[in-house]
């Protein structure tokens, strides 16, 4: 028996559970991913024990001589995965990474310009509870109603009449490429500032697969564990300019000490990301996605704009006589994991909306292919065609546990990394 299990059998037995899911069931959730092993185990590491705030070479503890190693590595290898000037490892996640870009270049009830949340934009872009939404004067943009694309003659407009200090770009359910270059050009016509968060498909820029933001904004933001691949943190990329006020914003601004086990997984995570392979990885990613989404669609179900560029996309339920939360529960009972989302111009409730976000970055990471992308996309029809059929669901459940067999996650049953 190891040390958990002996010491505490109720934790072991629910972290032992989630390792037999992660490893049955088909994770679509579009932010998801599995980190490999020896990010786990960074992250389970005596790292967690240290405290250690303050920057390397400049902190308020003792001690700090190793951390202070793996800091810089950090550093320097989110600089060169994205050829940014100057790089911020320490936001524990990707709000913490916005909150801080926030401090640095707003004062309280300054104009800023983000994607709307219903419309596929993410809470820290001005969502009214969010501290965004508290504390600055957010203007939301939106999709074009015909096409479901950024609408930029939306985004000029809305610019012009509020001369926002600050433009967000970026989101967490938009299935198509985003055009930094547009935003930059608006930005600095009416004189703000560009923050893109690519938290979404910051592996994908990794990858080289979707335009790099970094040319473009004066601040990038990032979470580490979607398309990324490292563990559950954040990440802020910029201007050499801003390194000073961003550091001071994220320490002691946002936070207190940074969580060094997790910083010593993102430095993993960045070396993984500069490898051969995972280029490939983040092409079969989006090549997933397009062969998925094409089945969906040859099934009869609708996609918002019509298809995805990108690792995700948006199926409106409706159009087969469902709600979200329903498909997310028939779903879930064939063992596929997925979230229901709102859609543009969505006319139900964000507790049930009209749609939900499908992703395969975990899939893709497991070694799934198109093939099995097919395979995949059937099932979601047949499931969703037959919402109250429980024998089908079971059955369809059972096929995708054998196939799982075939594509171990890289933990396989097992609930840590360590020995
Ligand atoms: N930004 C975007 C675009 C996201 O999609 C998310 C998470 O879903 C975040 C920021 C926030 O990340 P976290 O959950 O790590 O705070």
């Amino acid at each position: 028996m190891n040390p958990l299990q002996q010491q505490d059998p109720e934790i072991w037995d629910a972290i032992q559970a989630e390792a037999v899911r992660q490893q049955d069931g088909l994770e679509m959730i579009a932010s998801e991913n599995y980190t490999s092993l020896p990010i786990m185990q960074a992250v389970g590491s005596v790292l967690t024990n240290k405290y250690a705030e303050g920057y390397p070479g400049k902190r308020y503890y003792g001690g700090c001589e190793h951390v202070d190693v793996v800091e810089t590595l950090a550093i320097e290898r989110a600089k060169k995965l994205f050829g940014a000037e100057a790089a911020n490892v320490q936001p524990h996640a990707g709000s913490q990474a916005n909150t801080a870009v926030y401090l640095s270049c707003l004062e309280v009830g300054d104009s800023v310009l983000g994607l709307d949340l219903a419309q596929g934009g993410h809470l820290t872009h001005g969502m009214k509870l969010n501290i965004s939404g508290r504390l600055y004067n957010f203007h939301s943009y939106g999709v074009d109603p015909k096409n479901h694309r950024l609408d930029f003659d939306q985004i000029v407009s809305l610019a012009r009449e509020h001369k926002p200090k600050l433009i967000v770009a970026g989101a967490s359910a938009y299935p198509r490429e985003i055009p930094h270059d547009r935003f930059a050009e608006i930005a600095e016509e009416v004189g703000a500032k560009l923050m893109v968060d690519m938290a979404h498909y910051a592996g994908l820029v990794a990858a080289g697969i979707h335009n790099s933001p970094v040319p473009y904004a004066d601040y990038v933001t990032t979470t580490t564990h979607k398309t990324l691949r490292g563990p559950r943190s954040g990440l802020i990329l910029c201007k050499e300019e801003h390194l000073k006020l961003v550091n001071r914003n994220v320490f002691p601004g946002t936070q207190g000490g940074p969580l060094m086990h997790v910083v010593a997984g993102k430095a993993i995570c960045f070396a993984e990301a500069m490898t051969a392979e995972y280029k490939v990885y983040g092409q079969s990613v989006v090549d997933n996605a397009k062969t998925l989404a094409e089945t969906l669609m040859a099934g009869g179900l609708r996609l918002v704009s019509g298809g995805t560029d990108n690792h995700l996309m948006l199926v409106d339920v409706t159009a087969v006589g469902l709600g979200g939360k329903k498909a997310e529960e028939v779903l879930d009972a064939c063992g596929i994991t997925v979230n229901m989302n709102m859609i543009p111009f969505d006319e139900r409730r964000p507790a049930d909306p009209s749609g939900i976000r499908i992703g395969t970055p975990a899939l893709t990471t497991r070694g799934m292919g198109t093939e099995e992308m097919k395979r995949v996309g059937n099932w979601i029809v047949k499931a969703l065609s037959s919402p109250d059929d429980g024998a089908l669901h079971e059955t369809i459940r059972e096929e995708i546990r054998v196939m799982c067999d075939a594509f171990p996650v890289p933990a396989g049953r097992v609930a840590t990394a360590q020995p």
